[in-house]
């Protein structure tokens, strides 16, 4: 649960003698969490988020192909909101998928080009863990060569994708402009996404290489949400998740008036994961 920080008055940047103050100030909402948070999970069981058909299709909450990187199946530890648990077999294991919500078409033909993109960055992280700490930036021509800005954009719709599906597994309607953000729109208004290196993470590592463990991970951080009762809808959602040490920070929220993701640069900020908003 994430409290909606009080509205500030804001003061326009014009000339003095013409500064008015306009307060934005809104009539308090209360904000709600936990159990109360159920009567706005109103989503449609059973349908794909995307295109509306039968949802048949599970996506993965991290791909095979990391969890593959990480080392025999039977080693591998899952670590979310509050468990952690060994996986027996992350082709089957339930832990690993989201709830059926996306037909079998959008979650393989159509977000093939995503997922796609997902893996080349996914592969630079893993095999440039040891620099990228020292960098300020991430530079996405050397994560993906010369077609850098279509790959972005869709590393982009794959990060668009796991939102939607874990808003969707968690039962909250997806805003329609995730399907168009993945059809193909230019910028995903509303969602924050920014890159982070988190240096608990990072410290864990160190530790783990002094005492000859290879233990890098794959984390998603617990969701947290606001809705607004006279809306009668959910108006925000955030979350994160992380490859080692380096993750996409995300937040869904209704009323951003404006957004800066790491897709509309070639070298994206990483940011320090203390440096940035708890949630
Ligand atoms: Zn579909």
């Amino acid at each position: 649960m994430l409290a909606r920080p009080a509205r500030a008055r804001i003061l326009p940047d014009v000339a003095p003698e013409r500064m008015h103050t306009i307060d934005v100030t809104e009539p308090p909402e209360e904000f709600i969490s936990g159990d109360q948070l159920t009567p706005y999970q109103t989503a449609t069981k059973g349908m794909c988020w995307w295109c509306g058909a039968i949802a048949n299709s599970k996506e993965h909450k991290f791909k095979r192909t990391d969890l593959a990187r990480m080392g025999r199946e039977s080693e591998l530890l899952w670590g979310s909101d509050d468990e952690l648990v060994r996986i027996r077999s992350n082709r089957k294991s339930k832990i690993v998928k989201f709830q059926r919500n996306l037909c079998t078409e959008c979650n393989n033909r159509r977000s093939q080009p995503f997922d796609y993109a997902y893996d080349k960055y996914a592969d630079y992280v893993w095999s440039n863990l040891d620099r990228l700490w020292r960098r300020s930036k991430l530079d996405m021509r050397q994560v993906f060569g010369e077609n850098w800005q279509v790959d972005t954009l869709d590393l982009a719709r794959y990060v668009a994708k796991h939102i939607a599906c874990r808003m969707a597994s968690d039962g909250y309607p997806v805003p329609p402009q995730f399907g168009q953000f993945l059809d193909g729109a230019a910028t995903l208004p509303s969602v924050h996404m920014v890159l982070f290196k988190d240096p608990a993470m990072w410290e864990l590592r160190r530790r783990f290489i002094d005492q000859g463990i290879e233990g890098d991970g794959l984390w998603m951080a617990p969701a947290t949400g606001a809705a607004s009762p006279s809306r009668g809808r959910l108006t925000m959602f955030s979350s994160s998740f992380t490859l080692g040490y380096i993750g996409f920070m995300y937040r869904w929220d209704e009323d951003a008036s404006s957004v800066d993701p790491f897709y509309l640069y070639r070298k994206a900020t990483l940011h320090r994961r203390d440096r940035l908003p708890d949630q």
